[in-house]
């Protein structure tokens, strides 16, 4: 038998790879890995975490507003963003430390550096190499910036992170997730924000009714949004940046953000001399069991390029380990996932889209509620709420709850868990609401709108 320096090796300390890593580990495997950059990855360092801290900043604007109807008189808010970055900072470093005491404890062996595969059984990190079982690739995503001119003037969300100073004016480019949660973030920080998108309706792939509401609530705060506009070209200004759209008009702003979607990050694994076999962006190319045509390369998460979600990477990361090394199968159900944007209101959704379950099937019925929720009945801000349900007729079962509004994240993530439970909408009109509540409107719609 070979003797390996490790049962596996794991390359990214992100969320998949750590997870995988502590959990092998305490199932008794001798467990190395590599990280080359920052101890969380993506989600700790440059994505979930501080973009939800910065959020949550930029939202006292409106709440110090909405306080006046409330009988508040708030004299002089001022914000002060280098405070802000450092207090995040702070928070981040703090979290860095636990993921790396978490996986000291659990008995992994890290090394921080750039790794790269040898061959199917070989990890470089540096100019050591290590012998392992099995690779395991958790390398995560990366920035995609479409090539064009003046491309060296944008930044990514990355760059947002640890911006010295704020911008005056923004532009945002994209309407994915990146896009609307930061232009809202932007917005709520007193950026006036622009925010361009090539296609008519913001968050391609999410219910038409929560794509037309977002756009809606969004303007109605004060973000400029244009769609069907695509940019061709940035060039410095002596002030800042200019944008030139392909209809020949300009778009001025001190800071030009990308949002337009990550790629695989592969970058320098040596995937392509070891013949490991990939998709269209360069996505690694995996089996139902996380495994690469070369069968002791493992890969989950971001670098697969499916769906991009920490809880998605740590979920494949146990279900990989618990495949590998226990007898227990916990196979990831890559149907209704609940997912939010922390767009301002947030995004709530899990299931199916209205337009998915008609396309799946003819007996839908649609119930949709579109309300002002109480806070804002003297909060002055006019800010609506959308919530919507799709049930199928013939069996009653819910397949899909979308929402709008404050805290939609937070509500429909027990939503996803009657929806797993396959809750019938009689179920939900036999449960008693809490009240006063938003929530309690997902227990007493009573008539379909369609
Ligand atoms: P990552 O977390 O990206 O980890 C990969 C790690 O590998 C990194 O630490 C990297 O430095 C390291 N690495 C790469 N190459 C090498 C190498 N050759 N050698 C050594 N180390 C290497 N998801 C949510 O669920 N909710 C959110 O609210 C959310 N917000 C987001 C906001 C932003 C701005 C972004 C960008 C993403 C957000 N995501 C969110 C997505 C989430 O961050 C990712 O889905 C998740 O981090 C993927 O985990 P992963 O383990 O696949 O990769
Ligand atoms: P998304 O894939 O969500 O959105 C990318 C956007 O950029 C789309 O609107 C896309 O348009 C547009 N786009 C792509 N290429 C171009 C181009 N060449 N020119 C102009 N526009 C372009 O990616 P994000 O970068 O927003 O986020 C990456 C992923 O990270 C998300 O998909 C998600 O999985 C994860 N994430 C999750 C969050 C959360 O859970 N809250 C928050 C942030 C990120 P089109 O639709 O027309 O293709």
């Amino acid at each position: 038998m070979t003797n390996y320096d490790y049962g596996l090796f794991v390359i990214g300390a992100g969320s998949g790879g750590v997870r995988a890593a502590r959990m092998a580990a305490g199932m008794g495997v001798r467990v190395a890995i590599a990280e080359n950059r920052y101890f969380g990855g993506t989600c700790v360092n440059v994505g979930c975490v501080p973009k939800k801290l910065f959020v949550y900043a930029s939202h006292f604007h409106e709440d110090f507003r909405a306080a006046k109807g409330f009988g508040w008189t708030v004299g002089g808010a001022q914000f002060d963003w280098p405070r802000l970055l450092a207090n995040k900072n702070q928070e981040i470093n703090r979290l860095q430390g636990i993921y790396e005491n978490l996986l000291d404890n659990a008995g992994v062996t890290i090394y921080e550096g750039q790794a790269s595969l040898v061959d199917a059984h070989t990890v470089r990190v540096g100019d050591q190499q290590y012998r392992c079982g099995r690779i395991l690739i958790a390398t995560g995503g990366w920035p995609a910036i479409p090539d064009m001119p003046g491309k060296e003037h944008i930044v990514s969300s990355n760059e947002m992170f640890a911006l010295e100073v704020l911008p005056k004016r923004i532009l945002i480019v994209g309407g994915g997730y990146i896009a609307v949660e930061f232009a809202g973030i932007m917005h709520g920080l007193g950026v006036e924000t622009t925010l361009c998108y090539r296609g008519d309706k913001l968050l391609r792939g999410f219910d038409e009714d929560i794509r037309d509401f977002v756009v809606q609530e969004m303007r109605k705060k004060g973000i400029d949004i244009l769609l069907n506009t695509q940019i061709n070209a940035i060039a410095k200004t002596a002030s800042g940046f200019t944008a030139q759209t392909e209809e020949g008009t300009t778009l001025d702003a001190d800071l030009v953000l990308y949002a337009t979607g990550r790629a695989p990050n592969i970058a320098g694994l040596g995937l392509e001399a070891l013949g490991v076999e990939l998709g269209e962006s360069g996505a690694i190319k995996v089996n139902e069991s996380y495994q690469t045509n070369i069968p002791s390369i493992y890969a989950l998460g971001d670098v697969t390029h499916r769906i991009n979600l920490t809880p998605v990477a740590t979920a494949e990361a146990m279900a990989l380990v618990n495949g590998l090394y226990s007898d227990k199968r916990t196979p990831v159900d890559y149907d209704n996932i609940p997912t939010a944007v922390f767009c301002q209101p947030n995004v709530g959704t899990v299931g199916l889209t209205e337009t998915e379950a008609r396309k799946r099937f003819d007996d839908i019925a649609v119930f949709k509620s579109v309300f002002t929720p109480m806070k804002h009945t003297l909060s002055g801000l006019g800010e609506k709420t959308l919530m919507k349900m799709i049930v199928r007729r013939s069996t009653d079962k819910v397949l899909g709850i979308h929402m709008v509004g404050a805290d939609a994240g937070e509500i429909i993530q027990g939503m996803a868990v009657a929806i797993r439970a396959g809750a019938t909408k009689a179920v939900f009109d036999s449960t008693i609401g809490i009240h006063p509540t938003a929530a309690e409107e997902f227990v007493t719609m009573r008539k379909p709108v369609d």
